[in-house]
């Protein structure tokens, strides 16, 4: 599932292509056809992200997004016939974007956004985000800080990539119950969320390793799209930092990869 930094992305993308002139807007699959029909022919005036949500803003409607597992976005150029799977497509004559598998997409009004927002924890991609709300659910939960990282409504648009490495950066036990996570830990969570998340919105890759912590060859390849993390989906392998430690997967609704000697 995509994280919080691909979606930001995504907004960035539609402001950057879509606003400012009137979208022929369409439902080629017909399941959004009549929300479709109803903003045909507005313009997008933004695009807003919270986590996994993305908003597209029209003028007096918003079509929230969620991609889900499944969901994906594609740009094509106007005269490419769309597939009839798109759910939603938008088309400045030039260019067309084609949503194709969304777990949601509904025409929303901003009453409708704002709800949505206060269900969901801070973003840490927001430079008005509010880390003591996210702190306050922690420090009160008995579930373990691996579940809660994943968990939207305490911190939103970190997935298992992420939540890997955070716990990795802030060499933190992921069973750790919330209630014994110490806020010197936590703000090194958050910290290592707000720089992952911002570097990955940034370069649309994930590059988690610090320089000091790469090899001379990886240093000589390194570039904006490198994609480097310390633990996630190297099961088996062993640990950059440690070296004699095997790092280990244990599923915890989905596979979390950790180093038990640097996260002991
Ligand atoms: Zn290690």
């Amino acid at each position: 599932m995509p994280e919080g930094h691909s979606i930001r992305r995504l907004a960035d993308l539609h402001v950057a292509h879509f606003t400012g002139a009137p979208l022929k807007i369409t439902s080629p699959q017909g399941r959004f056809e009549n929300e479709a029909a109803a903003i045909n022919g507005r313009e997008m005036t933004g695009a807003s992200t919270h986590g996994k949500h993305l908003f597209l803003h029209f003028e007096g409607s918003i079509v929230h997004v969620h991609l889900g597992l499944y969901g994906w976005f594609r740009l094509y150029d106007s005269a490419t016939d769309a597939k009839t799977s798109v759910r939603l497509r938008l088309d400045n004559g030039l260019r067309a974007s084609d949503l194709s598998g969304p777990t949601v997409c509904k025409l929303i009004d901003s009453d409708d956004m704002i709800e949505i927002i206060e269900r969901l924890g801070p973003d840490p991609l927001h430079s008005s985000a509010m880390p003591d709300i996210a702190w306050a659910k922690i420090k009160k939960s008995k579930k373990t800080i691996a579940e809660l990282l994943m968990d939207q409504s305490v911190i939103a648009g970190i997935g298992n990539i992420y939540r890997a490495e955070i716990l990795f950066f802030a060499k933190q036990y992921p069973y750790t119950k919330g209630c014994d996570i110490s806020r010197d830990a936590f703000d090194t969570m958050w910290t290592a969320a707000v720089v992952f998340l911002r570097a990955g919105a940034r370069y649309g890759t994930v590059n988690t390793v610090a320089v000091s912590d790469m090899t001379p060859g990886e240093i000589d390849t390194l570039g904006p799209q490198t994609q480097m993390m310390y633990v996630y989906g190297q099961a088996g392998t062993y640990c950059r930092i440690c070296k004699t430690t095997t790092l280990v997967s244990t599923v915890a609704g989905r596979k979390l990869y950790w180093c038990p000697r640097c996260q002991s």
